[in-house]
């Protein structure tokens, strides 16, 4: 992931790092290449801008300057805003409160929202929690019998929804079956569309104000880039999220909707995915995600 945007900057790192002294001018330069680099990864244009003036503020001072090692010191400015421009500290999943704890998926059709339900549902599993999965997309149903496939294969119990029923309905029930069967986090799958519709949010809205979620996760490609961020935007007006799940990211050379979707919406990034596979969700670590970038 980011492999090209990481190339550029590595290569800007190594100029800057390879300067004995540095100057406001080599200094200059270097955040304009940096500038670019960020542009060309589609990040969002104000985000770059803030993001250069912050460091250029940081860098400019006598004591990066007129120290034994500018160029490390900038290349350390840069990683520390790039750790906060991914959202600084890294946030789990906060689940605390009433049992069970229930988690929303929501996103556009075809984000990734039914395979990151059964990721998270083997993360939960990991964290010695008892997910259940609940479908809640009766407008698809074949997204039914996708998430039942999926809770099949990981052998985790999955709500038996039908088409007929009512959203609201399938949590409310879904959440009195959970009391029973024992099982203390409920995976909300719910329905997406091509695009934002105002009935689909309203559905959202219900089931949120219905099922009082811990969690409301936006689930986004981030191969769509500013795209991804434009509809979390969205979302996030109406739903208040907590936080957001960037999938198809191993197919991301570019990284724009990761480095813009924090600064834009305040939401931090959760969990990112990395394949096709149940297995294939990471959780998302801004420090360790930077250095990656910046080599
Ligand atoms: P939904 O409509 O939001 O429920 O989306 P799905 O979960 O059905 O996912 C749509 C497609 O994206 C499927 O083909 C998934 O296998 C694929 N997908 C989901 N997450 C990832 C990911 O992290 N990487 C890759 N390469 N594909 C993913």
């Amino acid at each position: 992931m980011f492999d090209s945007l990481a190339d550029r900057l590595q290569s800007v790192f190594k100029k800057i790092r390879g300067h004995g002294r540095l100057d406001e001018k080599s200094v200059q330069e270097g955040l304009r290449e940096v500038r670019l680099a960020l542009l060309e990864a589609d990040v969002n244009f104000k985000v770059v801008k803030d993001f250069v003036d912050r460091v250029r503020d940081r860098a400019m001072g006598q004591d990066v300057l007129g120290s034994l090692t500018p160029g490390q010191q900038v290349v350390k400015i840069v990683h520390d805003e790039m750790v906060e421009l991914l959202g600084g500290e890294h946030l789990g999943l906060q689940l605390q409160g009433k049992t069970p704890a229930i988690i929303m998926l929501v996103g556009l059709q075809g984000s990734g929202k039914t395979t990151t339900a059964a990721k998270l549902a083997l993360h939960l599993r990991r964290m010695k929690r008892s997910p259940y999965l609940v479908p809640a997309d009766v407008y698809r149903p074949a997204a039914i019998d996708q998430l039942h496939t999926l809770a099949g294969q990981l052998g985790v119990p999955a709500f038996a929804s039908t088409p007929e029923m009512k959203p609201v309905d399938i949590c409310m029930q879904a959440r009195e079956e959970a009391v029973r069967k024992g099982l203390d986090v409920l995976l909300v799958d719910t329905a997406g569309r091509l695009h934002i519709d105002e009935l689909l949010m309203e559905e959202l809205v219900a089931i949120k104000a219905a099922a009082g979620p811990q969690e409301i996760l936006f689930v986004a490609d981030a191969m769509t880039g500013q795209d991804a961020v434009n509809v979390a935007v969205k979302f996030d007006e109406l739903l208040d999220l907590t936080g957001i799940v960037l999938t198809k990211m191993e197919g991301d050379a570019r990284g724009g909707a990761a480095l813009s979707i924090k600064s834009v919406t305040g939401k931090p990034i959760k969990f990112v995915g990395m394949g096709e596979k149940v297995s294939d969700l990471e959780v998302f670590h801004p420090d360790r995600v930077a250095s990656r970038i910046l080599g």
